[in-house]
């Protein structure tokens, strides 16, 4: 099922989102309906406050990147109460964007490598080391559940430029393709 995408200005978008029960009844349809939602939007990450729900879940699929990194191996999965453990490597610079943002694109510099603990919607649990685009967009998603979105981090100058787009969004004339709370 599409859910609504929640905007910029949301309050959802700035909570600390919490752990969920990996015995939740509805986890699966919620991690299918997320999926559903990306796609529809065609993003390559959704994460669960950006639908409303403030829980530590996440859906990335990195598909579309096949076609820009001939070498990139992509990956499709939910990410349920995933813990960072490690960012390391090199800084990055990366052009990203994010459905809560929409039309605004920006270069944010992440940590190359991520060392992520995590469940799957089955229930299994994973532990390993994540590199290139994945990581990315891995780092992008889970600051969501800390209540960050990429243009936090931006250089205050940048985040002067933003914010009347920024405003414009919080205000609901921003109308994406996508279904949108607003
Ligand atoms: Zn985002």
């Amino acid at each position: 099922m599409i859910l609504p995408v929640y905007l910029y200005g949301e309050p959802v978008l700035r909570k600390t989102a919490v752990e969920v029960d990996l015995g939740d009844e509805g986890l699966k349809t919620f991690v299918s309906d997320l999926f559903d939602t990306m796609y529809h939007a065609e993003g390559v990450g959704l994460a669960a406050p950006q639908v409303g729900k403030s829980l530590r879940v996440f859906v990335v699929d990195s598909t579309p990147y096949k076609e820009v990194y001939p070498d990139h191996v992509p990956f499709k999965g939910a990410f349920i109460n995933p813990v960072i453990t490690d960012r390391f490597g090199s800084d990055m610079p990366f052009s990203e964007g994010c459905l809560s943002l929409p039309q605004i694109s920006e270069e944010v510099v992440r940590k190359s490598d991520i060392h992520i603990e995590y469940y799957d919607e089955s229930g299994v649990f994973h532990d390993r080391d994540i590199d290139g685009i994945l990581a990315r967009i891995i780092q992008h998603e889970y600051d969501h559940l800390e209540g960050k979105v990429f243009t936090d981090s931006l250089p205050q100058i940048k985040k002067m430029v933003l914010k009347r787009k920024l405003n414009d969004i919080a205000a609901g004339k921003v109308k994406p393709a996508y279904k949108t709370k607003k």
